[in-house]
This record gives structure tokens, sequence and C-alpha cells, in this order.
């Protein structure tokens, strides 16, 4: 029974997750629940919070003129108290129960047997799924349990497949869009322009639609795919003779005859000319062809569905390798994906990006970090955004809410030229700050610094604003090449940063991968990673990789003097020890090689929760200390930094990491060593009256955030950020911290420096 369910399960949420819109999807699961549970009917609900109805939106075994037209008004009928309660509901006798209101249209008089149970996704109750018997037996256990797992698992399918059904309604009928998608706001700004949708290679499931511009040179370049696929698998039949069963040398056979004719060529090409791109044609093929295989009863040919995609993953291969045409970057290029990479983002033209979207990660993941770091506007974690029908189309993407409207209507592209116009108007304002020291009222100094990793350009954001680097993360180097740099690559490219910024010096921390920092050329699996192989310990454990990390950065420091060294994900005071032993020796091979070398300042993150408690000891052991209020969040919180589920717990205003924050700059006090922060809260100007408080020497962040957290330091006095600290400590929560913060700024005149990020404050609906 249990592999009997779980094959069950896998099929179903793997179908109606290819569904491609709303309609389909829910047809899938009411014939499949109904066989599977052997009910009469089964029906699903799903409630339209606009107009506060349950309708029935699909069923097997009612009367399918009853769909979309049977509303319940919401909280009455069975369907209601389910949905209200949100707990299932199993009945021998509907009848007999108090609140059953039967309905005549759907033909539902007759079932007496009934069960029903939510479907529910992040909390919100999105509908019901229902069955129905003849006889007045109730449903068992089991099939109640089995009905819970599958609404568990359907949520999602069903919000995705209604996304992706009413954005392909709306493709029929351009600019009539006032809903959105919602995300996680990561970079705020607004940005008006076309999406480009990027994907991994290889990837049929993700490769976009594509309006075939030339349907002929479509078809040519797909005819030449097929052949060069039949190639392939000749070689692979010779190669592989000895080995295979005739059997399985059959189906290579099965393969080449599928690759010169049938239904497979000829839909696709049909496809082609109907006006999507080769690619995309072969994916909804593959896909459909896949569908037929999947739903069959026999394990064997089930299996066969899989052999399709990799045959369509080998001739999408070649495809793309013949695909010569290049990316074409819009003007306004709105880049999205699922799981972008620093290298996709690096590869759009600066002049041309003017937003990011992801399906996946939250403000602190480090796609997102890039992005503000470039002052590019970027909502991360859109789940529900239906990647491969939005490849060209108009959007807004609204950073400080983090919203993306997808062709959207008049009223509102005119309300958002209006927004991005105050934000301008905002940044004017700010910009007569520009050059004015970043000192309090009462004249205490709070030098800020900036955070980066990816200096192309030889005149960085911010470079004119900024007492130095605070934080170059110098793994962003290493992400957008296919090998580990070498000690001269790496040396000329600290070099041009250190004389970017000479004489103002800049902290250059030692390469932080691992967690969400990945290397194509230098794989980690772990189940684990943000708990696992990162930073200092890889660094340690690698020392070749360590030593020719410090020579390039005390080379590249020749001269100029301005180097200092910070250590990423310390905790324990070992590796600090350790690493000197390195860095002294990396300094005293350079010395006896003859380069007139200085050995730079030496610091430590602290963003590990274990250090902060040792933190004097620590102090004592550097020059100085950076706090990493990212990770020291997702450690203290116990919330990966990364995962949109549950982003809305991730809170660096949470008292905890107040109370933290404030040991961790009292012990450095304490031990007379600089301490500052770079985490993304020193860039956040709620923050930075509290930070100030505390009594931080100095604040990192991205370019951005300079100017509006300048004008918060000015606007205060030290001894007002110290009250404020001391109230903000003994709330007990992030809420409470966080109005605190806006209403002092108010009173400061600053209101317009904190904007509500995900608080639906319109009557416009998220998709
Ligand atoms: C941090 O953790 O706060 C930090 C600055 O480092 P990163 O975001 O690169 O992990
Ligand atoms: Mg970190």
């Amino acid at each position: 029974m249990v592999t009997h369910m779980l094959e069950f399960l896998q099929r179903i949420v793997q179908e109606v997750n290819e569904a491609t819109d709303l309609e389909r999807a829910l047809d899938i699961i009411v014939h499949r629940v109904k066989q599977f549970i052997a009910a009469d009917v089964c029906s699903v609900y799903l409630n339209d919070f606009e107009h506060m109805e349950h309708v029935l939106m699909a069923t097997d075994g009612l009367r399918p003129e009853a769909i979309g037209k049977v509303r319940v008004p919401m909280k009455r009928g069975l369907i209601g108290l389910i949905s209200e309660r949100a707990e299932p509901l199993n009945l021998e006798e509907v009848v007999d129960h108090p609140q059953y209101l039967p309905s005549h249209e759907t033909g539902e008089i007759g079932y007496h047997g009934f069960s029903g149970v939510p479907i529910i996704q992040y909390r919100q109750v999105l509908g019901v799924l229902v069955v129905r018997r003849r006889e007045p037996r109730r449903f068992t256990d089991q099939d109640v349990t089995c009905l819970i797992t599958l609404a568990a698992q359907l949520a999602g399918a069903i919000t995705h497949a209604r996304a992706s059904g009413e954005l392909a309604l709306l493709q029929g009928k351009r600019n009539l869009s006032n809903r959105f998608f919602e995300g996680r706001a990561a970079s705020g700004g607004i940005a008006i322009g076309n999406i480009l949708v990027v994907y991994p290679p290889a990837d049929l499931a993700s490769v976009p639609d594509h309006p075939a511009l030339d349907p002929e040179s479509e078809e040519a370049n797909f005819r030449n795919s097929l052949a060069q696929a039949s190639a392939d698998l000749e070689t692979l039949a010779e190669r592989m003779a000895g080995w295979l069963s005739s059997e399985e040398l059959a189906l290579f056979d099965a393969w080449r005859l599928m690759l010169q004719g049938g239904s497979l060529i000829e839909k696709t090409v049909r496809r082609i000319y109907e006006g999507n791109w080769a690619q995309g044609a072969l994916r909804e093929t593959v896909h459909e062809h896949a569908q037929i295989f999947e739903s069959m009863e026999d394990p064997y040919l089930r299996e066969r569905a899989k052999d399709i995609k990799d045959l369509g993953t080998r001739i999408l291969m070649h495809l793309q390798d013949n695909a010569q045409a290049p990316l074409t970057y819009h003007n306004q290029t709105i880049l999205a994906g699922e799981d972008l990479s620093p290298l996709q983002l690096a590869e759009v033209p600066r002049d041309k990006l003017i937003g990011v979207v992801s399906t996946t990660g939250s403000k602190s993941s480090h796609i997102a970090i890039l992005a503000s770091g470039m002052g590019v506007p970027a909502v991360m974690g859109v789940t529900n955004l239906p990647l491969g029908r939005m490849d060209g189309l108009e959007a807004i993407l609204d950073g400080h809410r983090g919203r993306i409207y997808v062709m959207p209507a008049p009223s509102v592209l005119s309300e958002y030229q209006r927004l991005a116009d105050a934000d301008r108007a905002l940044e004017t304002t700010l910009g007569v700050l520009r050059g004015h020291p970043s000192s309090t009222i009462d004249g205490h100094a709070l030098p800020l610094y900036l955070n980066t990793g990816l200096i192309s350009e030889t005149r960085p954001m911010g470079i004119e604003e900024a007492s130095g680097v605070g934080l170059y993360r110098t793994e962003l180097p290493f992400m957008i090449r296919d090998r580990f740099p070498s000690e001269e690559i790496q040396a000329a490219e600290y070099r041009q940063v250190l004389t970017a910024f000479y004489p103002r010096p800049v902290t250059l921390r030692t390469l932080d991968i691992g967690g969400d920092k990945y290397l194509p050329y230098f794989p980690i699996r772990e189940s684990n990673p943000f708990l696992g192989w990162r930073g200092i310990r890889i660094s340690l454990d690698q020392p070749e990789l360590f030593l020719t990390q410090i020579r390039a950065i005390m080379r590249a420091a020749l001269e100029l003097n301005n180097a200092r060294i910070l250590l990423p994900m310390i905790s324990v005071l070992e590796e600090v020890d350790e690493a000197k032993r390195h860095i002294d020796r990396a300094y005293k091979e350079l010395i006896e090689e003859g380069h007139a070398v200085t050995m730079p300042p030496l610091g430590a993150m602290v963003e590990v929760p274990a250090i902060a408690y040792q933190i004097k000891a620590l102090a004592r052991k550097v020059d100085f200390l950076s706090i990493g209020t990212n990770d020291l969040t997702q450690y203290l919180l116990a919330v990966d930094r990364n995962n949109r589920v549950v982003a809305g717990l991730y809170d660096d205003l949470h008292p905890t990491v107040l109370r933290a924050l404030n040991q961790i700059v009292t012990g450095a006090i304490a031990e007379s060593v600089e301490v500052s922060v770079c985490g993304e809260m020193a860039g956040n100007p709620m923050a930075t009256v509290l930070l100030m408080g505390m009594g931080v020497n100095s604040l990192s962040m991205s370019a951005g955030s300079l100017l509006p957290v300048k004008a918060v330091v000015r606007a205060f006095t030290l001894t007002q950020a110290k009250a404020l600290l001391e109230t903000a400590l003994i709330l007990d929560s992030a809420a409470q911290v966080r109005s605190l913060l806006k209403d002092a700024l108010r009173d400061e005149g600053l209101g317009l420096l904190v904007r509500d990020a995900n608080k639906n404050t319109d009557n416009n609906r998220s998709l």
C-alpha cells in the first residue's frame, strides 16, 4: 500500500505540475483521485477571495455544466465549514450534517458518504477537495489521510497552474493586468522594462516559449539537430554493443526511428509554424509524448516516458549548440530565472540591466546582494512565476514591495511611473549630502564603507562617497570563471580595486565559498551546506588555495599598502591561529622571493553565534572585527537566508539579534578593537541609529545605501541613538522594534527612507 500510495502521489503531483493551466491541473486531480480512492465523485472547490465565494472548479462524477457556475458564499455549507476550520470532515451520511447545503445544480443529491479536506498553502486555505459515494458509508482513515497528503502536495501546483493559466489568458488581451506576482523585496527601486528569461542549458523543462522569428531557419536548425542526435546514438550504440543486451540495443534503434520521422518531428515542426521557436516547440511535443507514457498503467511503458525526455534533452543540446544568435538583451532588461547565477547577471550589458527577479532565494541571497550592489531593483522568491511564458513581456518590478506586474494595465503603469519619479526625486534630495561628512549632530563620526566584489568598471558606484571598501567579496571573481584564478589573475583583480580606492583602505575577505556560493569547477555536495564546508573551513583544508590568495593580496598591495585581510566564517579561535600561520608563511616566502610586501592588518568576521560568545578572546587575536549580520541572523534564528518559505521569520531587527550585536560590539570596545558591520543590516537606514547607539566604528554597505544611511547618521545625536537602542533592546518582537524606528525616523523628517516591503496596501490581487 505504501509503495502504491507513493507511486500514485509521485505520478499525480508530476502530472499536475506539468499542466499548463488550472483547468487541466484540476481535471487531472479529480480523475485520478476518484479512481485511486474508488469514490463515485471527486470535486475541487476553490476559494474566490475577490467575491468571497467557494466555486466548484472541477468534478468527475457531478454534472460538468455546474463547473464554474456553482458558487457558495464563503463560510456556508460543508465546503465553507472545512475551509473555515481548515480541518477535514468525514461523514457517513452527508444529509445528517446540520450545515449541509444541498445543491441541485450539481446533481449531488443521491450521494451519501462524504469526505472533504482543505487545500492549504502557507497557512492560506485555497480550497477544498471532496469525494463522495452513493452508499451511506464513511471513507476509511486511510482514504482521508491519502486525501490530506495529496491536498498538501497539490496546493503549490494549483497556485502555479492558476498563475500560468491567467498569464496565458492575459497574453491574448494586451495590457489588461493589475494583478501581480508576489515575492520578497530584495533590492529597492522600480524597474519598468521587458523580461528576459535565462535558464540552465540542456534543461528541457525550463526552456521558455519564444516567438519563432524565422520559422524556416528554426525548422532547419531542428532537423539538423535531429541528424546530429541520430549520429550520436549510432556512435553510442556501437560503443555499447558489447555491453548491452539485445533488448537495450533495440531501444537505440527505436530512438533512431523516432528521429527519422513520425509524430515527434511532425508535431514539433507544426508548433514551429504555429509560432513557437524550435526549443519551445520541442519542449511542448516531448512533454505531450511523455505524458502519454506516464499515464499508462504498465510500469515498463511508464518508464519509457523518461526515455522520451532523455531523447528530447539530447536534441535540445544540439539545438542550443547550433543556435547562432547570441542572447539579445532588451534596452531595459529585467532578468528572470529560477536560480540565477552571478555569471548570468554579469553577462547582461550593464547599461541594459534594470531589474532582477528570481523564483527562488530571498533578500540575503547572494544574487540579491549583488543586484543591490549594482543599484538594480530585485525581487526574490516569486515562487509562482510562470517563467516559461514570460520571455519578452513588459513588466514592472517593484523592488520596494517585492512585486512584479506582467503586462500591466495603463493605470498601474502610470502609478509606477509616478513612484519611479518620486524615487528619483528622493535621490536628488539625498544627493545634496554628497561630500558631507557622515557624522552625528553632536559630532561623532561614523564612516561609511562600500561592499563590493565585481569591479569590472574602473569607477565603481559609490567610489566618491565611501571611506573605502569594508567588504570585498573575493569569491565573486571566482564564481564567474571556469577554474580557480591563478595568483597573477587574482593579484591583478585585487590591484584594480586597491588602486581605485587608494589611499583609502580596502578590506579583502578571503574566499567564502560553500553555502549558496557555488563554484562550478569545485562542486561540494552536502545535505546541509550552510552548516557544512564553508569559508575559512575550506581555506584551511585546502591551504594551496588559501596561500595563493594571500600571496595575491600581498602582491597586489605592493607600495599601496591599503589592503586589509578579513577571514570569513570563523567559528573556533584555532581557525584564526591556523590562518595566521599560513599568512606568516606567505609573507616570509614573498620576502625571500624579493617582494617588498608588508603585512596587512588582519580581521575576523563575526557571523557564527559561537564566536560571538568568545568575542573578547577573538578580539585579542586580530586587528579588527566585522560583523556579518546576514549569516549571524540565519544562525541565531535558525532560518535559512535563502528559503522563501521561511523568509518571513528572517529578520535582523529581531530583539535577539540586537542583543547579540550589542554584546559583540561591547566586547570589541572593551578590548579596544575596531568593529564594523558589513551585513545587509548596515545598509538599512532603519537599523543605522541602533548600530550607532551600540558604538560600532563604521558601517559597510552597497553603494545605493550610502546616502540614505548618511542622512540618518546626520539627523540624530549619539545620545538619542543610545536612548533608542536601550528601548529597542527590551522590546519583545521585531515588529515592535520596526515601529519604534519608523516613528523615530519620521519624527526627524526621514519618513521617505522607510518603505514597507511586502505589505499589501492596495486593492490589486496577487496571482
Ligand atoms: C554576512 O554574512 O553578513 C556577510 C557579510 O557575508 P555574506 O553575505 O557574503 O555571507
Ligand atoms: Mg557571511
